[in-house]
């Protein structure tokens, strides 16, 4: 199996291959000292440092590889309100009023999002409006009945889209009618992030690249971060390494498994073939379990996800995503050349909600994102900055989702047969 080939420091993908500019961070040598150390340079990571340095904060932040080298600077880019749970998990398991209120953190994250893209003037773009799911069964009465629970519960503004106007978006008979989410968006994630990154470095953070975090220990009343190269020495600690661990905490190692999900983008496409099958300006998933999920990239390319695993297969990448779009859309074949393709790594655990606390004093994690992380890290995230620099306490609300034990190596064995038999009951469809 050929190894994903490596563009400076990043895994080759689409996004990478937009980067204009290069700012390189240094590595760590010798000792800093700051207020906190943050570990992980991905959305987690840079958002938490933002929030930090807004509040007063002085912040060294290490990054094992480039910012944005993980799932961060891989993903789809579809900037929805949320988390990997879902509303009704959320409020089966808290009750109404407290899964309302988590929901709103990420309904505000989503604002905050655009207001940091336009204060910072972040160039993420084309930044473009709505997300539709789109139904594989026909049950537009249940449809119906989701969507008003969803209003009338968290107010998420979700409009019902009849098969006929979701068809006229999607040229395939395989999808039924819809649920379109007018105020979520997409962007570049991977230019957004480094956006932010500089912003970071502008206002004073500390940023090194290629410096991974190897070891803590105490250090009297503060905390001391390795690296390879060097040493942070701070009162509060942060750990956002996803799923990229490799044994620095092995609490939150063994409270998550990794997910690989798989990314193909083509060359330009004839537009009036493109037009006859995907005619859309806005992000589309569908329902099932393993889902598809795509948009329009500038150029007349086109970008589809989808599938899931525990392992990366990067030879069968572009061919399977070949075989998932013709299946729907049998009207692009020959019309579709891959241009590039990737794998990315999420972080789930059991829970599938984001993992946010403190193990002791001074010593937090701030994780767990699965693959619906870009406006639940930046809600997360701006919690775990107001607990350290205010000692505020929302980030309590997360505490019945916390870092037990996730099996292990035996749990992601579990979690491929759970994979294979939900994947097997989207074929089925029952
Ligand atoms: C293919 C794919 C598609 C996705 N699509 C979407 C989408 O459309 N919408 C959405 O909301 N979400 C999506 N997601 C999920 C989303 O990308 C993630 O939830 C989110 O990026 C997680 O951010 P993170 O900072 O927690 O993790 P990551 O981005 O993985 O960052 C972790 C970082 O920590 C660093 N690190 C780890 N260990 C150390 C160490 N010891 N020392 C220093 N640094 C370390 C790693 O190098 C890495 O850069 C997708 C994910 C993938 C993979």
């Amino acid at each position: 199996m050929a190894a994903q080939i490596e563009t400076d420091g990043y895994i080759d993908n689409y996004y990478v291959r937009t980067l204009q500019e290069d700012v390189h961070y240094p590595t760590l040598s010798g000792t800093e000292e700051a207020d906190v150390c943050v570990v992980g340079g991905g959305l987690a990571g840079i958002n938490t440092a933002l929030g930090l340095i807004e509040r007063g904060k002085s912040v060294v932040l290490v990054e094992a590889k480039r910012i944005g080298w993980g799932a961060s600077g891989r993903n789809a880019g579809f900037v929805a309100k949320g988390y990997a749970a879902g509303e009704q998990n959320l409020e089966k398991k808290l009750g109404l009023e407290k899964a309302q209120k988590l929901v709103s953190l990420t309904k505000n994250a989503r604002m905050l999002i655009k207001k940091r893209i336009a204060d910072f003037n972040i160039d993420c773009g084309p930044v473009l409006p709505g997300v539709l799911t789109v139904s594989w069964r026909d049950r537009a009465d249940e449809l119906k009945r989701t969507i008003d629970r969803a209003n009338d519960n968290f107010d998420l503004g979700f409009e019902f889209w009849p098969r006929e106007k979701v068809r006229q978006h999607c040229k395939t008979e395989h999808y039924f009618d819809g649920i379109f989410s007018p105020n979520d968006f997409q962007f570049n994630p991977l230019r957004y992030l480094r956006g932010l990154a500089g912003v970071v470095a502008q206002k004073g953070g500390r940023i090194f690249e290629n410096s991974s975090a190897i070891r803590i220990k105490k250090d009297g009343a503060d905390w001391a971060v390795h690296t390879t190269g060097g040493c942070v020495k701070a009162k509060d600690i942060v750990l956002s390494c996803a799923i990229y661990m490799e044994g620095l905490d092995r609490r939150l190692e063994n409270a998550a498994f990794p997910v690989q999900t798989y990314i193909m983008t083509t060359q330009p496409i004839d537009p009036q073939a493109l037009k006859d099958a995907i005619d859309t300006p806005h992000c589309i998933y569908d329902t099932r379990f393993c889902s598809d999920y795509y948009r329009l990239l500038p150029g007349s390319r086109l970008m589809w996800g989808g599938r899931v695993g525990l392992w990366a297969h990067p030879n069968d990448i572009a061919a399977t995503m070949l075989h998932d779009i013709h299946k729907l859309y049998p009207q692009l074949k020959g019309h579709l050349k891959p241009e590039v393709s990737w794998s990315g790594k999420l972080c789930y655990a059991p829970h599938k909600m984001p993992q946010i606390g403190k193990i002791e004093d001074g010593y937090w994690y701030n994780t767990g994102y699965g693959g619906h992380g870009l406006c639940p890290t930046t809600a997360g995230s701006e919690v775990v900055a107001a607990a350290i620099a205010e000692g505020d306490k929302t980030y309590e609300r997360f505490a019945p989702f916390g870092i037990s034990y996730a099996g292990g190596k035996l749990g992601r064995y579990a979690a491929q047969m759970v994979y294979w038999w939900w994947r097997a009951r989207d074929i089925l469809d029952v």
